[in-house]
């Protein structure tokens, strides 16, 4: 097996630089179908834009490259114990490299291994086929994608929709209520993955499982191909939209399966992943470890990119130049829907620098400062700490800290995705500050937007992700979706795609 540890790496690294062409193909419909002047139009040209520069890089696609799972499958004689220690050694130097970042952390000491490895990461799952070769298939699922998952126990009430019952109109209605949960925190437009049926963690195992589909596929069963049109036309009538800024894609997959369960329990499990779908799989010469076929992909078909000349992300003059250290006045004037670039300073910080923060002073100066919620892929080169990939973070996880922060150490702005709760929204109107959101899982498009890291603090107590960077911005475009008049784009778009949902569910 001399070429297994490489053909592991190829594996990994393809799988995070380079999307599958079923999901470019969903993305490239998406771009069509939204209007580019809106928001979520412009949200799209950047993620189409980032799509293209990860691959033609060779750049994580986002910089939380997710948790790897392995789905394995060996002829009888194959040794699984080389096999797994193979892949764990692969894992490591695609972290090394910065193809992936370290994203293994100790539940109960909050250290990460730094290198992707340790108890319960990465994920296996191995089975004997009696085929000669072995197959190999790798997702790399992000966390906030991943905390938009969830199980429905049948019978339950829904909010927009009512009881949902052990009937398929039941489960319809689950399914939809997923997807408007969701709303933009799983960076949408997403794709779901659902197991009607099973136990709880049976629901979650089937519910992934089915994420391993391509999205263009059809169900051998009838009726479960029927729910899967009708979610898909129905989802996309809610309105959620791009980062939930409210359009028409808001899914671009929906993939279900059915599985017996126990008398009493009916679940329904949704396991949602976001646009950043990384999904791939090898076939291996099982004497040699080497590459003999790769799945989901034509091997006579070029990569298409997404975005041609001239459609991409374009300036239109409009955009409200920002440049920290901001004032109040200059704050107080910004209105949801405002598009800024951002030119100068801002400081990276997302849960452990918050947690850090509720016992300590700060080691940087944050009166006036935008305070990103990102855990960037950093390396070093040439002694130098370089940025590889740098979107933003789900910024609810910060609800119970944020309002206290604004208040005691005066960031006049804070930047994540999803937007935030209404503790963050009434410290925004209280001390002068906004909410700005930058486009989720663009973090090669953003990389390029911050070319020179200032300084960086709790390097060695936070590691790499949760670590404080001083970043230097140019040209950083986000959008104010919350403002200190308590303006805010995400109750605006929960609101009317409830009201949607409802309207979609009694028709
Ligand atoms: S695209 Fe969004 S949800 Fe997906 S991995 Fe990246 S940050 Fe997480």
């Amino acid at each position: 097996m001399q070429f297994l540890r490489e053909s592991i790496l190829e594996l990994i690294i393809q799988t995070s630089t380079n999307l599958p062409p079923d999901v470019r193909k969903a993305m490239g419909w998406a771009l069509r179908s939204e209007n580019p002047q809106t928001q979520s139009g412009r949200a799209l040209a950047i993620i189409g834009e980032n799509i293209d520069m990860a691959h033609e890089d060779e750049g994580a696609i986002c910089q939380d490259t997710g948790m790897p799972t392995f789905e394995i499958k060996t002829p009888v004689g194959v040794n699984q114990i080389t096999l797994r220690k193979q892949a764990l050694e692969a894992i490591a130097e695609a972290t090394r490299r910065g193809k992936l970042r370290p994203n293994s952390v100790d539940s109960i000491t909050g250290r990460n291994s730094g290198n992707n490895l340790g108890p319960g990461t990465p994920i296996f799952h191995f089975e004997q086929w009696e085929k000669p070769e072995i197959e190999v298939r790798l997702i790399l699922k992000g966390g906030g994608c991943e905390n938009k998952n969830i199980q429905y126990s049948v019978p339950c009430q829904l909010e927009h929709l009512g009881r949902a019952d052990r009937d398929l109109e039941g489960i319809r209605k689950c399914i939809l209520h997923s997807v408007w949960q969701a709303q933009g925190q799983g960076c949408a437009p997403g794709a779901i993955g659902v197991c009607i049926g099973s136990d709880r963690a049976g629901g979650y195992h089937l519910a992934k499982q089915q994420l391993f589909r391509t999205l263009d596929d059809t169900n051998s069963d009838p009726v479960l191909a029927k729910l899967e049109q009708d979610i898909m036309e129905q989802a996309n009538k809610l309105g959620v939209g791009t980062m939930g800024f409210g359009g028409s894609t808001s899914l671009i997959g929906c993939k279900i399966t059915a599985a017996n369960r126990l008398p009493a329990s009916f679940f329904v499990t949704v396991a949602y992943d976001c646009w950043a779908f990384r999904r791939l799989g090898v076939l291996l010469d099982a004497e040699t470890g080497a590459i003999t076929q790769w799945l989901y992909r034509d091997p006579d078909r070029a990569v298409e990119r997404l975005i041609s000349a001239g459609t991409g992300f374009h300036l239109t003059g409009r955009e409200i130049r920002l440049e920290p250290p901001l004032n109040e006045q200059q704050v107080r004037a910004l209105r949801v829907g405002d598009v800024v670039l951002i030119n100068g300073p801002m400081v990276t910080g997302r849960d452990a620098v918050h947690h850090y923060l509720l016992h300590h002073d700060t080691p940087h100066d944050m009166h006036g400062a935008i305070l990103y919620h990102c855990g960037p892929v950093m390396l070093k080169e040439n002694n130098e700490w370089r940025v590889k990939a740098a979107g933003p973070t789900t910024s609810i996880r910060e609800e119970p800290y944020e309002a206290d922060i604004i208040q005691r150490f005066g960031p006049r702005a804070v930047m994540g995705k999803g937007g935030m709760g209404a503790k963050t929204a009434a410290a925004l109107k209280e001390f002068g500050a906004v909410y700005l959101h930058a486009i989720g899982g663009a973090a090669q498009f953003y990389a390029r937007c911050l070319p020179k890291v200032r300084d960086v603090f709790l390097l060695e107590e936070l590691g790499i992700p949760e670590a404080m960077w001083v970043l230097e911005a140019h040209n950083f475009p986000a959008i104010v979706t919350m403002d200190s008049q308590g303006g805010s784009l995400h109750a605006e778009v929960s609101a009317s795609t409830g009201a949607e949902l409802e309207a979609v569910a009694k028709r």
